[in-house]
């Protein structure tokens, strides 16, 4: 899916493509109008003038799935990228704390973590996994689950690489990367973007998610 032809609903989090009737194939097509049989077309984007739902022939509602989306706040996420900062020029990781709720990864707290990789620390990272049970023991006690994972790519983009798909195993969790470079100023986080595990060995993948910021 391509971020031009479709838009997640602030309101209802589902995704809504762009389609007209005749112009539908497999549910992603080019289109100029939103439509959502589900909600309020109110909730609809701006430049979208609202039309009452079944008012318009020519086009048809089309709503594929919930999208999903990690919500994190801006102090957790000014944290995150720092600690891909700090680690530079190795990868930083850590794991998120929150609540899962259908696809709602909400991050409660960003908890970072060593990176024991034995070589190559600048391209791999590698949690204890003694640590990951200390962390879902304190995850517990918070009333809280590990919703995912982060690390840092430096110099390089902020894109899964095929050893982050093979070493994710945590299925509907979110893994967060965000690219970090040195330029004349000094280290700085430049994009973060995660990334959905779905499914399971064999066919596991990645799906980008939108990261929304909580509303303050
Ligand atoms: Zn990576």
């Amino acid at each position: 899916m391509s971020a031009d032809n479709h838009a997640v609903c602030a309101v209802c989090r589902w995704v809504h493509i762009k389609a007209r009737a005749a112009e539908i194939v497999e549910g992603f097509v080019e289109g100029d109008l939103l439509v959502d049989s589900r909600h309020d077309v109110q909730c609809w984007l701006k430049s979208v003038p609202p039309i009452p739902l079944g008012a318009c022939g020519d086009y048809t509602s089309s709503i594929v799935a919930l999208a999903a989306m990690l919500r994190i706040s801006q102090p957790e996420l000014d944290a995150l990228r720092r600690y891909a900062e700090q680690a530079y020029p190795e990868e930083c990781c850590g794991v998120l704390l929150g609540h899962m709720e259908a696809d709602l990864n909400q991050v409660v707290l960003v908890a970072p973590v060593a990176n024991i990789a034995e070589e190559a620390r600048t391209r791999r990272y590698q949690i204890a996994p003694e640590e990951l049970i200390r962390l879902q023991r304190t995850a517990r006690e918070q009333g809280l689950s590990i919703v995912g994972f982060y690390h840092s790519h430096p110099e390089h983009a902020a894109q899964w690489s095929p050893s982050d798909l093979s070493e994710a195993h945590w299925t509907g969790c979110s893994y967060v990367i965000t690219s970090v470079r040195a330029n004349n100023e000094g280290v700085a986080a430049q994009t973060t973007r995660s990334f959905r595990l779905t499914g399971s060995d064999p066919d596991k993948q990645f799906t980008e998610e939108e990261i929304v910021l909580d509303a303050v």
